[in-house]
C-alpha cells in the first residue's frame, strides 16, 4: 500500500484535532464490531479450520488489513491469503502478522501438527507476491528462515521446491532498467529526498530475496553449520514474473496497459494466471487467478478499479478485492482542505478502490462471491464497506482473519 497512507496516518495522529476525530472513529468502529448480517459467516464460510468442510478447494483469509499500520481497535493483521487444494497449500502475500495466522490456520492435517512445530511448510507448493510494498512482504522471509523448524525439513524426498513468484525489477518491455519512478504528487516537483540503495532502488523479488539471504547470514550460517540444516536454497525457486511483450507496457508511461491474462504457474492442483493491475507508481503490480478442478478464486492485489482485473476475474467463483473506506480518508484530512490535501486524497483514492467500485468490478466480472480484504483502515466498521453491495448482485463477504470459504463445488 502506498507510503502516502502511512504518512497521512502519522500526520493525522500528530494533529490534535485530527487525533480526536480519529479516536472517535476508532470508538465507532469498535462499537460496530458485531458486524452486519452480510458479514456474518454462514454455511460455506466461517472463521476457523473446518468451516469450509467438504470442499477440496478452500480459500483461507490469513490476514485482512491493508497498509503498513498497526491499526487500533482491531485484531486484523496484514494482508495474506491461502488457497488450499486437498493438502497442497499456495500462499498469496505476506503482510505483518501473516506468519502467526499461518500457524493458527493449521492448513495441514492435524496429524502433521506436533509439539515440535507447526508443519505447515511441509505442504506449501507455491508463494505469490502481488507487489513489493512492505504491507505485502513483511512476513515473506519468515517462510524461509522460520520454515526450517516448521515443516521444510519434513518435506518428502522428491517433493518439488516451493515455487515463488513476484514482480521483477522496474524494466521496460525490452528488459532495460527504468530506475527513476515518478514518486511525485500531481502538480508538484519531484521530491528532493535521498534514494535508499541507489545502485538498485527498485529491486524485484529475486533481488529482494537475495538481499534477505544476505541480511540473515548469521542465522542461516549458524543453522546450517551448527544446526546441520540443509541449505534453504534447496527448498525454494524464486522467480521474477516476466511481463508478456507486445502490450506496450512501460513502468512510467503505460504501467497498466490493456493486457490479456497469462499463465504464471501450473501444477497438478492449480493453474495460476496473472494480470497487471493499477497501483501506480508501484509497478509492476499483479492480480492473480487460481483455477482448480473445483472452481476459481481471484486476488486483486492493490489496485484502483482495473479493467484488466475484470478480464482476469471473468466468471470466477470468488473475487478477493482490496478496499479503502472513503470515511477514513476524510478523517485523515479534516476540512478546510489545502491543495496538497486534495492532491493527497485523490492519490489515495486513485491507487485503491472504494467499496461501491469493488461491487461494480465484481458485477462486471460476473463473479459469484465478492470478498473484501486488504481492508483500509483495518478497523473499518462493516457499514463503511457494505456499499459494495449496491451495484453487485452476488454474495458479499467482508473478510475476517482466519475465515475460510469453499471454492466452487464440493468435492
Ligand atoms: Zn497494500
Ligand atoms: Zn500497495
Amino acid at each position: 500500500m502506498c507510503q502516502i497512507v502511512d504518512e497521512a496516518a502519522r500526520e493525522a495522529w500528530e494533529r490534535p484535532l485530527s487525533r480526536r476525530a480519529m479516536l472517535t472513529t476508532v470508538a465507532a468502529a469498535a462499537a460496530a464490531a458485531g458486524g452486519t448480517a452480510i458479514a456474518t459467516p454462514a454455511a460455506a464460510e466461517g472463521v476457523g479450520s473446518g468451516a469450509a468442510k467438504g470442499y477440496r478447494s478452500r480459500l483461507v483469509l490469513l490476514g485482512t488489513a491493508g497498509g503498513p499500520i498497526w491499526y487500533p481497535g482491531t485484531d486484523r493483521v496484514g494482508i495474506s491469503s491461502a488457497v488450499v487444494v486437498g493438502d497442497a497449500v499456495y500462499l498469496v502475500d505476506f503482510g505483518d502478522g501473516a506468519g502467526h495466522r499461518f500457524k493458527q490456520a493449521a492448513l495441514v492435517p492435524a496429524d502433521l501438527q506436533s509439539v515440535g512445530g507447526n508443519w505447515g511448510e511441509e505442504k506449501t507448493r507455491g508463494m505469490f507476491v502481488t507487489h513489493l510494498h512492505s504491507d505485502h512482504i513483511a512476513d515473506y522471509f519468515h517462510h524461509f528462515v522460520l520454515g526450517w523448524s516448521n515443516g521444510l525439513r519434513r518435506r518428502a524426498a522428491g517433493m518439488p521446491k516451493i515455487q515463488v513468484y513476484g514482480p521483477g525489477r522496474r524494466t521496460d518491455e525490452q528488459g532495460n532498467d527504468v530506475l527513476e519512478p515518478i514518486w511525485t504528487l500531481p502538480g508538484q516537483p519531484p521530491p528532493n529526498i535521498p534514494v535508499n540503495n541507489p545502485e538498485n532502488p527498485v529491486p524485484g523479488l529475486v533481488d529482494t530475496t537475495d538481499y534477505l539471504f544476505q541480511a540473515y547470514s548469521l542465522d542461516i550460517n549458524d543453522r546450517m553449520r551448527d544446526g546441520r540444516n540443509p541449505s534453504l536454497r534447496t527448498f525454494f525457486d524464486v522467480h521474477d514474473i516476466a511481463i508478456p511483450r507486445g502490450f506496450g507496457y512501460h513502468p512510467n508511461t503505460a504501467a497498466h496497459p490493456t493486457i490479456e491474462p497469462w499463465t504464471v504457474f501450473e501444477d497438478d492442483y492449480v493453474k495460476v494466471s496473472a494480470t497487471l493491475v493499477d497501483h501506480f507508481p508501484i509497478v509492476p503490480a499483479f492480480g492473480f487467478r487460481f483455477d482448480t478442478d473445483q472452481g476459481s478464486v481471484v486476488f486483486s492485489g492493490d489496485t484502483a478499479p482495473s479493467d484488466n482485473l475484470v478480464r482476469l476475474a471473468q466468471g470466477a467463483d470468488i473475487l478477493v478485492h482490496e478496499v479503502i473506506a472513503e470515511q477514513w480518508v476524510q478523517t485523515l484530512y479534516p476540512k478546510p482542505w489545502t491543495d496538497n490535501n486534495i492532491a493527497q486524497m485523490n492519490h489515495l483514492m486513485t491507487a485503491h478502490t472504494l467499496p461501491e467500485d469493488c461491487g461494480k468490478i465484481a458485477e462486471r466480472a460476473g463473479v459469484d462471491t465478492l470478498v473484501l480484504s486488504h481492508i483500509v483502515p483495518g478497523f473499518a466498521p462493516d457499514n463503511w464497506l457494505t456499499p459494495a453491495k449496491k451495484h453487485f448482485s452476488g454474495k458479499l463477504v467482508i473478510g475476517r482473519d482466519l475465515m475460510e470459504l469453499g471454492i466452487g463445488s464440493r468435492s
